[in-house]
């Protein structure tokens, strides 16, 4: 028997193995049958060379639990280790340099790990005490019994041991009794094995019988050794890839829409089979599905940091060998294989859709809906995604056609270009809603984008940002492209064609119809109505209501963006615009002049009085004189005003018409409801 002091280094490493991996001790688990596969798969490689002549027999990896003696073993019939072995690769575990290196990185344990080979120490985490029972392949070599109770001490001695390979027996501390339970080890082992190239057994089979589970004669076998990623894609058909999406997900029920399978050998290695989900909405649900393997080794399904954000919306694996394991985060994002990697991954997948768009439009435009928001997320949070997908990202239209915006803008733009060269995009949120404003763009010859995803409204700023200056491909550049929602002003403002027509009212004009109006409109905090009197057109509606577009972008996207809440708690704010070209609101006005007749006259006479006093003290900047008190006039005029206006929302309230086009206004935007909608129809069976 021999005793000695574990390398030099390991006064530190004990203290960082279990102080600063409390949090992640399970890994241990990944360690040792990560050992034990290694060495069988050595034992493998050395018979297939010939260097190892004997029998490989049974080499499956077995995971054991013994309650009573509180210990868990991991068993393999791999390579096995001599005792200068174990003194090598077990005793030396640190090389030169190492003790600096320790100091360094003292609280980023993980690193060590990963950096040294101190898998197997990992160990130390949740036992007491570690043995290690080894019989070489090499026959002539002895068997070892190792052990150490996670000080630098540790016990070597000469042991018998009838099989070839390696056990691991670990003394469970007490405060870790869960990795004495069958149901937490099949779950670690479910977790980070379930695709190990050896089999590994834990336990036996079990069956129902006569409403009972009972083991079968058979060990239960707790992983696939050959996972669809590890084959050839030649091999594999349509039916094996949705086969193995299901025993990644088996909770999941929808089929992926497409997969592409990653191959790479050169610069970096890398293998895996990427899914594209149907994401209809609620991108979070999606997320952090992709698994991150290195050799068929669970790692981790946290790849935020090796993929794009929007890739992690994939599902699937990535198996590489080259993406350094057990690092800190940061250390992750820049290092220069896994920014590769990604670069790798994004160039495959936008290399996919465009291949797809290409060779089947049809089938593209089919599967476009499921998965638009993936695509505008990648062109919103990549650039170059973005440059590679505008290519065939696609729009779609009311009437469900589709286009690249390329094409759209071939398409409108002899119609939708306004007076200053701008072309006018139009679209709609909801196209049931905005029915007649679609009816009536459309019968100007205009086309109508339906914009309904949760990140339309981002993807149209986008395209605006990026068409300051527009012109489809080998044009020469003009105007801006704008969205414009398709109700959110008459059509003749919308895209204007020519200068507006001026509003030729008289003063007490104005006031009739604005004061009309405006005292009949519904009173609300949340929204602000302003009326406003144009001179639109006699075949556009001749009340309606209006939303600045901007604005109600802005209150849109602060409902997704952080730091935008200001927009979203702004009360929403509309023009009800009266169409002073239109002949009902001609007809209303005479009716309302002739209701007034000459019973504003005298008031009107006074303001326009006062008016002139204020004009005129203006000029003069002289103080009162003394004893004499100063008027204010603003406040009288204010006064006589209100009378005036008093007057307009009596005769409103008299004259059924003013609240029949409001409501027609509010109707036509689906606005009213309730109580107004219900007034509505009265007051419609009455007029007939
Ligand atoms: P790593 O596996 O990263 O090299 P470990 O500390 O886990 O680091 O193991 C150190 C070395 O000990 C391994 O490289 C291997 O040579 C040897 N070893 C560990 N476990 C086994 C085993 N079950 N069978 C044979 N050799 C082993």
């Amino acid at each position: 028997m021999s005793k000695g002091n574990i390398g030099v280094t390991s006064d530190n490493i004990f203290p960082v193995i279990k102080k600063f991996l409390y949090s992640d001790h399970e890994i241990f688990l990944r360690e040792l049958i990560s050992n034990a596969v290694d060495a069988t798969q050595k034992l493998k490689t050395l018979s297939t060379a010939g260097a190892f002549k004997g029998e490989l027999g049974d080499v499956r990896v077995r995971v054991r639990i013994d309650k009573d003696k509180k210990t868990l073993t991991v068993s393999d019939h791999g390579i096995g280790m001599t005792a200068e072995e174990v003194d090598k690769y077990i005793n030396q575990i640190a090389f030169s340099g190492a003790e600096e290196f320790v100091n360094q990185y003292k609280d980023k344990a993980e690193a060590i790990i990963g950096h040294f080979g101190l898998g197997f120490y990992s160990a130390f985490m949740v036992a007491d005490k570690v043995e290690i029972f080894s019989q070489s392949y090499d026959e002539n070599a002895k068997a070892v019994h190792w052990s150490c109770e996670g000080n630098p001490e540790y016990q070597m001695e000469e042991t018998i041991k009838s099989e070839r390979g390696t056990d691991v027996v670990l003394h469970i501390n007490d405060e870790f009794s869960q990795y004495l339970e069958d149901a937490t080890i099949e779950g670690l082992l479910k977790k980070y094995c379930k695709f190990l190239p050896v089999e590994i057994a834990f336990g036996m089979k079990k069956e129902w019988k006569d409403g009972k589970q009972v083991e079968t004669g058979e060990e239960n076998i707790v992983n696939n050794t050959t996972p669809a990623w590890t084959k050839k894609p030649a091999d594999l058909k349509d039916e094996d890839y949705k086969a193995f999406y299901r025993e990644l997900y088996p909770m999941q029920f929808d089929e992926p829409l497409f997969h592409i399978h990653l191959n790479v050998d050169y610069p970096f290695h890398l293998t895996g089979i990427l899914y594209f989900p149907k994401i209809k909405n609620n991108l979070d649900v999606h997320r952090n599905k992709i698994q991150l393997y290195c050799n068929q080794v669970f790692v981790t399904d946290e790849v935020s940091n090796i993929v794009p954000e929007y890739l992690t919306l994939l599902h699937g694996v990535i198996d590489s060998p080259d993406i350094p394991l057990n690092v800190s985060r940061s250390y992750l994002q820049s290092d220069n294989n896994v920014k590769k990697i990604s670069s790798h991954i994004t160039k495959k997948v936008a290399d996919k859709l465009a291949e797809l768009y290409k060779n089947d439009r049809a089938d593209f435009e089919k599967k476009w809906d499921d998965i638009k928001l993936f695509i505008q997320f990648g062109m919103l949070s990549d650039e170059k995604f973005y440059d590679r997908a505008i290519g065939f990202a696609l729009m779609k239209n009311v009437d469900k056609q589709y286009f690249t915006l390329d094409e759209y803008k071939a398409k409108v733009k002899d119609a939708q270009t306004d007076k200053n060269g701008d072309l006018i995009m139009l679209y709609a949120q909801d196209a049931d809603a905005c029915y007649t404003y679609i009816q009536r763009a459309k019968e100007k010859g205009y086309d109508v984008l339906l914009m309904d995803g949760e990140l339309d409204v981002h993807a149209m700023s986008q395209f605006e940002q990026k068409n300051t200056e527009y012109g489809t491909d080998g044009e020469e550049k003009k105007g801006a492209l704008r969205f414009v929602r398709v109700d959110s002003d008459v059509i003749e403002n919308l895209i204007v064609k020519e200068d507006k027509a001026a509003v030729n009212l008289t003063a007490e004009e104005e006031d009739a119809l604005r004061y009309s109006f405006e005292g009949l409109l519904p009173k609300s905090e949340k929204t602000n109505y302003v009326v406003s009197l144009e001179n639109v057109s006699a075949d556009a509606l001749p009340v309606f209501l209006t939303q600045n577009e901007w604005m109600r972008r802005m209150k849109e996207m602060s409902a997704h963006q952080q730091g935008m809440s200001f927009y979203g708690q702004m009360p929403d704010s509309y023009n009800l615009v009266v169409n002073i070209a239109h002949p009902k609101v001609q007809a209303l006005l005479a009716e309302i002049k002739q209701a007034t007749g000459n019973s504003l006259d005298e008031l009107n006479q006074q303001v326009e009085v006062l008016r002139k006093e204020q004009e005129a003290q203006k000029d003069k900047k002289d103080e009162p004189k003394e004893g004499e008190e100063k008027r204010d006039l603003t406040k009288e005029i204010a006064a006589l005003r209100e009378q005036i206006k008093q007057h307009y929302e009596g005769k409103a309230k008299e004259n059924d018409k003013v609240s029949q086009l409001l409501d027609i206004a509010f109707l036509a935007s689906g606005l009213l409801k309730g109580e107004a909608l219900a007034k509505f129809v009265n007051r419609s069976v009455e007029l007939l």
